[in-house]
């Protein structure tokens, strides 16, 4: 490694650089390197049921849980390990995700202490093997609506849980069809004919011989695009009885004398608040998205730099494809921003850290802006990694579609990462609602947003601005010459006007829109609906905002010269990359003009020429340990 790509591995390895190092090098490639190609489905889920154990022997899930139930209360460090994990064997990854991520997490968080005390060490050491199993074959995003009933039993202090309809069968449930022995079961609790929205309730799904318990029927998805190693199931509840201490209490209980009462009064609220406290396994699926970039990322430009393609005339070496402007076009700007989402990223595992780290309950404001955060920048990673993966796999030609090379599989294990987890376009329209808050709470009279309902997984709330790199920012910005000055596109505080100044005019239209709802004869929800593609846009340019903002704090707090130089430059590319590919938008509104449009594209050019001698230190910086990538790729021409 050189002392570069040495320098770039601090800045990217971040605040939990110590664990990433751990996961490099205890992780072995005989347990976690990906399985050979034409591995059946059973002989993988097999083989990853033990990775899982194995993770468990490690004593690394312990980190996610806070002391006060014997964990190490290093949530940040377990977010950290996971990603790395996604490195190695992304099926894996998400199996342990599933268990120790969802299932621990809603026990975890929405339990309270003797349901901590039961369950959470056969948790930790991997010996309650569990599911998640919120969504139904009905209901995906909109998990308000679920139809699977909890009901009171008031004689037999029991809940009764059951599946009233095929659409309410738990469906896609991972571990569910094979491994799991308890089911954390997201249902409509009932007491006394009463509903009171959507509650979990732990049920026993399996005996310690593998069979379904009484009343439980299970099914399994079977084979899928990929994740093959993930065993993901259907279950269905016949009038199963738990007792009643099996509701998870946090934020909603019920006495022993069958009385219902919650801390929280409105029942939307209520819901949306337990949903905020998993938030963890979204940010989970953003950092597997960008291990699984990096990797994919690593195959191509090695391969770039040593596969070569014709002979310039009269020439006699064929030509590296890296040398090539299309091909340092398809892999630079898509490195930069991978360079980009990595530092966002690590910003908000630390935000996660700090906000659910503390014993006690977070502080509301706060995790309203990590939940908005976090969605946002699942979103936008997620859909990186189904583009630049499929790009990379181009960019290998026919090696690319090798089974061996590991990309076709990269692509089949991600694609679903823009789906579960909170569905994309579902999310950046929660993130948006979100600005609005914010900004009706700036601007008052947006009342009537309130009464717009649309599909939604998660409450965001209001949105705060700030992010580490605020006050450095401002700096910028202020200095930055006018509209087209002479300084050209390469002026930070240039971009960084450019994309705050899209994200505000796109809020503020948007904003103006939807005051049309509050029209005496106005249908709020047809108003939005109308509105839905430019809500999905400012969403984006907020998060574009945010993500260039952690790649400026990334630059600022670079120590060696050198690095810091490179790194600037790869910002820049991530940062005119972008106005370019929305320089349409730009231009319509008159922000730039023909001309600059047309520099921003030599700069873009330019920053290519600038990188390609850095490409291969840029790559070798994700520190993907060569025994996981391990393909035919890597190797130059004998
Ligand atoms: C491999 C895999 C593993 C999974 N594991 C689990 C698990 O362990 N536990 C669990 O509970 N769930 C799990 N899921 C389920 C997953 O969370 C859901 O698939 C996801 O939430 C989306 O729900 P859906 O499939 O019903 O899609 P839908 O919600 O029906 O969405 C379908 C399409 O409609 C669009 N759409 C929906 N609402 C709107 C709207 N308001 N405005 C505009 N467009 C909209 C979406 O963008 C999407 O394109 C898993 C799924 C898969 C595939």
């Amino acid at each position: 490694m050189t002392d570069l790509s040495a320098a770039l591995r601090r800045v990217l390895d971040g605040r939990w650089a110590a664990v990433r190092e751990e996961i490099r090098t205890e992780f072995g490639p005989e347990q976690f390197a990906p399985p050979p190609p034409g591995t059946s489905m059973e002989e993988y889920r097999d083989r990853v049921a033990k990775q899982v154990q194995l993770i468990a022997d490690s004593g690394h899930p312990a980190r996610g849980f806070p002391v006060s139930m014997g964990g190490n209360g290093d949530l940040g460090g377990s977010v950290t390990a996971f990603e790395m994990l996604g490195h190695a064997d992304l099926s894996a990854m998400v199996k342990a995700g599933v268990h120790w991520g969802l299932f621990g997490g809603a026990v975890a968080n929405l339990g309270t202490e003797r349901h901590h005390a039961a369950y959470i060490p056969r948790i930790i050491d991997g010996s309650l093997p569990g599911c998640f199993a919120m969504t139904e074959t009905g209901h995906g995003s909109d998990v308000q609506s679920l139809g699977t009933t909890a009901t009171y039993d008031r004689a037999t202090d029991e809940l009764v849980v059951h599946t009233p309809s095929a659409g309410a069968r738990k469906d896609y449930i991972g571990n569910a069809a094979r491994d799991g022995r308890m089911a954390a079961v997201f249902a409509q609790l009932v007491t006394d004919g009463t509903s009171h929205g959507v509650h979990c309730v732990l049920v026993p799904i399996r005996r310690e011989d593998g069979s379904p318990l009484p009343g439980v029927t299970i099914g399994d998805c079977g084979a899928k695009e990929g994740l093959a190693g993930v065993d993901n199931g259907r279950l269905t509840f016949d009038h199963v009885r738990v007792p009643r201490t099996n509701l998870l209490n946090r934020y909603g209980d019920i006495a022993e004398d069958g009385t219902y009462s919650s801390p929280i009064e409105n029942p939307t609220r209520r819901f949306f608040t337990m949903l905020g406290t998993l938030v963890r396994g979204r940010i989970s699926v953003a950092g597997a998205a960008g291990a699984a970039t990096r990797t994919a990322l690593t195959l191509a430009v090695t391969y770039a730099g040593h596969r070569r393609q014709f002979a310039p005339p009269g020439g006699s070496d064929e030509v590296l494809l890296l040398d090539y402007r299309v091909h340092q076009r398809k892999l630079l700007p898509a490195l930069a921003k991978t360079y980009a989402l990595q530092l966002a990223q690590n910003e908000l595992v630390s935000l996660m850290h700090d906000v659910q780290g503390a014993e006690g309950d977070a502080d509301e404001h706060a995790q309203r802006e990590l939940e908005a955060r976090a969605a946002g920048i699942k979103a936008v990673a997620t859909d990186h990694a189904t583009v630049t993966i499929q790009t990379c796999r181009e960019a290998c030609g026919g090696a690319g579609y090798m089974a061996v090379n590991r990309l076709p599989m990269l692509k089949a294990d991600t694609d679903v990462f823009t789906t579960f987890e909170g569905d994309n376009t579902v999310l950046l329209q929660l993130v948006a609602k979100g600005l609005l808050t914010d900004y009706a709470g700036a601007f008052g009279d947006l009342d009537t947003l309130g009464m717009v309902r649309f599909g939604a997984r998660q409450f965001a709330g209001a949105v705060i601005e700030r992010t580490a790199a605020r006050l450095l920012v401002r700096r910028l910005v202020d200095a930055a010459p006018g509209r087209d000055s002479e300084k050209g596109p390469l002026d930070r505080g240039w971009q960084l006007e450019l994309f705050e100044d899209r994200e505000e005019h796109l809020l503020e239209t948007l904003a103006m829109r939807l005051r049309k709802a509050s029209g005496p004869d106005a249908d709020p929800f047809a108003v939005f609906n109308d509105a839905q593609d430019h809500v999905v846009q400012t969403a984006r340019a907020h998060v574009d905002r945010l993500v260039l903002e952690a790649f400026v704090a990334g630059v600022a707090a670079c120590e060696d010269i050198a690095a810091r130089k490179v790194l600037g430059q790869v910002c820049d590319l991530y940062a005119l990359s972008t106005i370019e590919a929305e320089r349409g938008w730009y231009l319509e509104h008159g922000r730039i003009t023909p001309a600059r449009s047309k520099q921003v594209t030599a700069a873009v050019n330019g920053l290519c020429a600038a990188l390609r001698p850095h490409a291969q230190e840029l790559v070798d910086a994700f520190g993907i340990p060569e025994s996981w990538l391990g393909t035919e790729l890597l190797e130059p021409p004998a």
